[in-house]
């Protein structure tokens, strides 16, 4: 049996102002509900802020990137193991803000994949297809393009399959209030469940992401291959974000 996780990535939203009472609304929130793995990805500068204001909780933290390198030369990157250090859970990979702004390759998101798993951190690898894509039919072949390198890196290692996550995001759905049908997303899912199955990696959770709400949080998880949630947007609104943690 594979545990509901619901992930909330900030991006790059929050101060130290804001976050607290962030956080302390949504664990009144959650308070005696019964929850799902739940966690919180917050801006690299309030990893510690947020990690003090949720020690104790169920609540879990990580960060919404990582550098691929173990240390050494690499100017303004942060390594899996300077995450662990802060108490971080997960480290989100391969966002598609992350493959678009900063130019990710494929390759460079399974190498990131594989440096916080040797850290002992759980990576949340993202996959997505873009509008183009999506109208080109070409959904399929882009996730399989961009879970090849990571199955390829993961063969070997399938006893770290409770270890990893996979989200699936598509690109036009992030923010826009679109999301496919419940019928799409279920087929991506059954897609990339048997390639994750194939590999061994029958404990991996795969997670939906792009425009969740509370609204419609329920039926997306009730879907057989949707294992919980990650949050972009939803993820800022305390009363929001508990009901869709509720939901999974
Ligand atoms: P939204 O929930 O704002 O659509 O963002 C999804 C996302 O990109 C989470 O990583």
């Amino acid at each position: 049996v594979r545990t509901p996780l619901v992930v909330g990535n900030w991006k790059m939203n929050g101060s130290f102002e804001r976050n607290q009472p962030l956080l302390e609304s949504l664990l009144s929130h959650l308070a005696q509900k019964r929850l799902p793995e739940v966690g919180v990805c917050p801006p690299f500068p309030y990893l510690a802020q947020v990690g003090a204001l949720l020690a104790e909780t169920p609540v879990r933290w990580g960060a919404q990137t990582v550098s691929e390198h173990r240390g050494g030369a690499y100017t303004g990157q942060v390594s899996a193991t300077m995450l662990k250090d802060l108490g971080c859970s997960y480290a989100i990979v391969g966002h598609s803000e992350r493959r678009q702004y900063c130019a990710e390759t494929d390759d460079a998101v399974a190498r990131q994949a594989m440096a916080v798993l040797d850290s002992g951190l759980v990576p949340i690898i993202c996959v997505g297809e873009s509008a183009a894509e999506e109208a080109a039919c070409q959904t399929l072949a882009v996730i399989d393009r961009q879970l090849a390198p990571v199955l390829l890196a993961l063969a070997g290692v399938a006893d770290e399959g409770a270890s990893v996550v996979v989200a699936y995001e598509p690109v036009w759905a992030i923010g826009t209030g679109k999301t496919p049908t419940p019928e799409g997303v279920q087929a991506v899912h059954t897609h990339i469940r048997a390639a994750l199955d194939a590999a061994g990696l029958v404990q991996t959770r795969i997670l939906y992401g792009g425009s969740v709400k509370g609204s419609n949080a329920e039926t997306l998880f009730a879907l057989p291959d949707v294992d919980g949630g990650l949050i972009g947007g939803a993820a800022l609104d305390a009363q929001d974000f508990s009901t869709i943690c509720t939901a999974a």
